[in-house]
């Protein structure tokens, strides 16, 4: 079931905004749970995982399986049990009524009891030409995911903040070298981070340099990388009839962009579900200190990426994508509780 998106008064027990691992977790939990929940697919159905072509570290593939093929299955999972899905970009949001009001891009709107916020975080890109077409293919932003495919090859990695250090320090276990690619002379990491990776044998520093572009295809993968320098830093803003700006092709097996993720936490702009200074979701913990998926606002879950700053995995991502479900299935009984015991009291 693949409908455009249906505005109606109805009002539906649980949105999900999101169709990524942990948006089709969750699908799955609260539709077995018979909430009838409509799935809102956002501008990339499916989420990242799409964007790769083999996953190994998810439980349950001993040989691996594609991005691709994980989340049809996953589709196909919540759909046997009655998930609905829908093509729909969440652009505002209604908290403060009861039940909540989601606005589209495409002008409707949808009402609803609960609330997944499940839209992650996308990973900054560099702009460099070619990008588009090798990333999953040689290109990620991601060390710990497809760092074990880089085995003996030469790979940089593009950034200078912390993450940037510790995708080098990981990539360098498997890879024969690791330049780090970064505009300014300066790194933004901290002291320890930048220790840490300039006394790894292993890892190297152009600095004031960025990367132009890349070759390669997906049949190949990434054979090489334009990169650009100027000894003053940031050599892209430089003209390109400045004598000091240096052009390089270099061999390479593998790029990892590491300058940091935005979540997609705008549509919740100005509303009371609280967000760190990133953007990323805070979730509450219970009365007995316990984790929980619950945001600031009550009836409002958030599960995978977008609340998660720091494991960003898909297998983290299905699991709090679970726990949203049966968090929004709790506070959806109470809600009916509360209703019955109104409708029984004498007026
Ligand atoms: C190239 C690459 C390779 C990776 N490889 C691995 C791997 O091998 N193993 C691993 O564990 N992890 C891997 N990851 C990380 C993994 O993909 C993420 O941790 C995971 O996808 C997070 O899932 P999510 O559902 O939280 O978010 P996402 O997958 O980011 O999905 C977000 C969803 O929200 C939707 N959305 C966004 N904004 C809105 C909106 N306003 N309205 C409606 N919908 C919206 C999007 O359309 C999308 O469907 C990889 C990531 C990348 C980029």
């Amino acid at each position: 079931m693949n409908k455009e998106t249906d505005t109606t008064t109805d009002v539906r027990n649980v949105v999900f905004v999101g169709s990524g691992v942990a948006g089709l977790s969750a699908a799955v939990y609260a539709a077995r749970a018979d909430l009838e929940p409509l799935v809102l697919e956002g501008p990339e159905p499916g989420g990242q995982l799409t964007l790769t072509t083999d996953i190994e570290n998810y439980l349950g593939f001993p040989e691996g399986v594609g991005g691709m093929e994980l989340i049809q299955n996953g589709k196909d999972q919540a759909e046997r049990f009655g998930a609905e899905f829908t093509h729909g970009t969440v652009e505002n949001v209604t908290l403060e009524e009861r039940p909540f009001e989601l606005e589209l891009s495409n002008g409707d709107t949808l009402q609803t009891r609960a609330l997944i916020v499940a839209s992650g975080a996308s990973a900054r890109w560099v702009g460099a030409e070619n990008e588009d077409e090798l990333m999953g293919y040689g290109l990620s932003t991601c060390a710990t995911c497809d760092g074990a495919f880089h085995r003996g090859d030469d790979v940089l990695v593009i950034g200078g903040g912390d993450s940037a250090m510790e995708e080098a320090l990981f990539l360098a276990k498997f890879a024969d070298s690791v330049t780090i690619v970064h505009r300014r002379e300066e790194l933004r990491a901290s002291e320890i981070m930048a220790d840490r990776a300039r006394d790894n044998e292993a890892i190297e520093f152009r600095w004031n340099t960025e990367l132009e572009a890349l070759q390669g295809s997906q049949e190949e993968g990434i054979t090489g990388a334009t990169l650009v320098s100027h000894p003053e830093g940031y050599p892209l803003e430089k003209t390109a009839n400045d004598p000091d700006v240096m052009l390089e092709t270099i061999d390479v097996g593998g790029v990892f962009y590491a300058i940091g993720h935005t979540p997609n936490t705008e549509f919740l702009e100005g509303t009371a579900v609280d967000r760190d200074k990133s953007g990323y979701l805070h979730t509450r913990t219970d009365n007995d200190g316990r984790t929980t998926t619950k945001t600031t606002v009550e009836g409002v879950f958030a599960a995978g990426d977008v609340a998660d700053p720091h494991y960003q995995q898909a297998i983290t991502a299905a699991g709090t994508g679970s726990m949203a479900a049966l968090d929004a299935e709790a506070y959806l009984e109470a809600l009916k509780r509360e209703e019955e015991i109104a409708l029984e009291m004498p007026l």
